[in-house]
């Protein structure tokens, strides 16, 4: 990606610095001339009209007007000379070049849109005529293009040698390659993750990213070339469809990844209704509409611009923290935007190709922090994943583990058995007569012995341990233990704690005691089940029970 953007700005540079079209200085300049309908070859030569062709002139906005460029080549060698006349944008449809070619026969050469790619005199993705010039002459280039229905006009020419337009195509290969392919492996990775992670939000980034490639395949002149080279008419005719597409599907991304439904349902129906325009113009355009559905498309690309980074801005305020990767990308998408749209409308920004290229970096960049985005948001999504699975595993009033960690630890301590070879034990822990505690000083006192069991518990076991509140009144304690004295020496420092320190509540000291079972339940003779695991330790507990209160018993078969 960050090649796709280097090549791109590169690009952008040169087509900055291009020639112009007339750079002998012994000739006439280069000069232009506009007029209101189509002119005849002798119409325009006879003009008076004519005014010196500058930089700041080649922007022409959107026209259909008929505009006229002449220039003078001259050949001072002893050979015939080829040069490629080519044309800057890709949304130029007609151009027609009049001029002697090195055998002194007039030639007109009609480049055109409107005829299938195939039958382009030079393969390549913009107008391009091949040029002869015979030696020792100055040969007069005359060359007429409009658009035939209203579209921007560029009056952007250069005249390459064959050495110079190679050098060109290859730059300009080089960084459309690395623009589409970036967009294409983001668009299978999103579209993996969608399906693995059944995220409908990665789904809609991938067709976003979709919509973002099939609007710039045509700008750069690549759709008509590569992907449908014999649609006449939809080439021409159906950029702003592709406009819309993206529109709808910035919007749709958007409002998910900014998760509008939950902070803000105004924002939420501005989406909406700007996504409605953008498939009433579709089915406007679809109907037969041409210029309303142009200035429509170019207007909701504009608010696009506006509410994006709005609704950005605002949920980042509220707390969405990659909400701010949102914003800076689409702060970025509106600069590059507007600098087009300027350039294609007005003639204000007269440097021919470069906004359009730096539009496209500024994409690139665009999708680079949405990307960014989109792994913050994926990096949320495990955290709060580990967060549900915690909170699954916790007892709420005494923060302890709860059985089914129990039973998922016990799991995993009997899948690394083999690695961990030190015999597990299993303390069941009751208190004696807590029906008689609740019924004395009542259930909130009894939450509150509970709570304290369960502080008592943590103190007297190493972080290792498996602490939980297994159900009721009743605790069991997972751990390792090099040998029984080991584990019965914990059980009997809780026992006896749990005796001489009544809880305070409310004034008033509750006194208690409980029972604790203590079994081996992993060695090298018996590795059980998870349900077979609790038995012994049980049996144990009943025993202790049996032989009065606030006793601890070791299971021995
Ligand atoms: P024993 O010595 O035989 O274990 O007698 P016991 O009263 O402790 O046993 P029993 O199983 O009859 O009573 C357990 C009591 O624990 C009954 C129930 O109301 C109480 N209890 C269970 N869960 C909670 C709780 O979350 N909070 C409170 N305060 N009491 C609870
Ligand atoms: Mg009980
Ligand atoms: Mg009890």
């Amino acid at each position: 990606m960050t090649f796709a953007l280097a090549a791109l700005l590169l690009d952008a540079g040169y087509a900055l610095s291009a020639p112009p079209l007339q750079h002998d200085a012994s000739l006439p300049p280069a000069r232009y001339l506009l007029a209101d309908q189509r002119l005849s070859l002798e119409q325009a030569m006879a003009s008076s009209n004519w005014l010196p062709l500058t930089a700041k002139r080649a922007n022409q906005g959107l026209s259909r007007r008929d505009h006229w460029v002449h220039f003078t080549f001259d050949n001072s060698t002893d050979q015939p000379q080829t040069r490629f006349l080519v044309s800057q944008t890709s949304y130029l449809d007609t151009v027609n070049v009049f001029y002697q070619d090195a055998n002194g026969t007039p030639q007109a050469l009609h480049l055109s849109d409107r005829q299938p790619f195939s039958e382009r005199p030079v393969e390549y993705r913009t107008l391009t005529a091949p040029l002869t010039f015979a030696p020792h002459t100055n040969t007069d280039v005359y060359l007429q293009a409009y658009n035939q229905k209203t579209d921007s006009v560029t009056l952007g020419f250069q005249l390459l040698t064959p050495q110079q337009f190679n050098a060109i195509q290859q730059r300009d290969y080089a960084a459309m390659g690395a623009f589409y392919g970036a967009l294409g492996i983001l668009i299978i990775i999103s579209l993996v993750f969608a399906v693995m992670l059944r995220q409908i939000n990665a789904l809609y980034y991938a067709l976003f990213l979709l919509s973002s490639a099939v609007m710039w395949l045509p700008l750069n002149g690549l759709g008509y070339q590569w992907l449908w080279p014999n649609a006449v008419y939809w080439h021409n005719e159906g950029i702003h469809l592709s406009y819309l597409g993206f529109v709808f599907f910035a919007l749709q991304f958007s409002k998910s990844f900014l998760q509008l439904r939950r902070f803000s349902s105004a924002l939420l129906r501005i989406f909406q209704i700007l996504q409605f325009f953008a498939l009433a113009s579709i089915a406007l355009r679809l109907a037969g509409f041409y210029e309303p559905v142009l200035y429509l498309s170019f207007i909701l690309l504009i608010l696009l611009a506006l509410v994006i980074p709005l609704a950005s801005a605002l949920v980042w305020r509220q707390g969405l923290g990659y909400a701010l990767w949102s914003l800076l990308a689409w702060l970025l998408y509106a600069a590059g935007l507007i600098s087009s749209i300027i350039s294609a409308t007005t003639s204000w920004l007269p440097w021919g190709m470069t906004p359009l290229l730096l539009a496209q970096s500024a994409s690139m960049l665009e999708t680079i922090f949405l990307m960014i985005g989109m792994a913050t948001w994926l990096v949320n999504l495990e955290l709060e994943r580990q967060k549900a699975l915690a909170l699954a595993n916790e007892d709420p009033l005494t923060e302890l583990g709860n059985r089914r960690l129990l039973q998922t630890a016990f799991e995993h301590y009997s899948n690394t058995f083999s690695r961990d070879t030190r015999p597990a034990f299993l303390i069941m822990i009751d208190l004696d007569y807590f029906k008689i505690i609740n019924d004395t000083y009542g259930h909130d006192a009894g939450d509150q012995v509970l709570r304290e069991v369960g502080q008592l518990l943590k103190r007297n076991c190493r972080e290792e341990d498996v602490v939980t509140r297994f159900g009721g009144e009743e605790f069991a304690i997972l751990l390792r233990a090099a040998d029984q004295e080991r584990a019965l020496s914990i059980a009997e420092r809780i026992r006896h704690e749990f005796s001489t320190n009544p809880t305070h509540y409310a004034g008033q000291d509750i006194a208690h005691t409980l029972c604790c079972g203590i079994a081996e339940v992993l060695n090298t003779q018996w590795q059980p089940s998870v349900q077979e695991m609790m038995r012994h330790a049980d049996e144990a507990l009943y025993q202790a029970k049996a032989a009065g209160r606030n006793q601890n018993h070791l299971y021995c078969p």
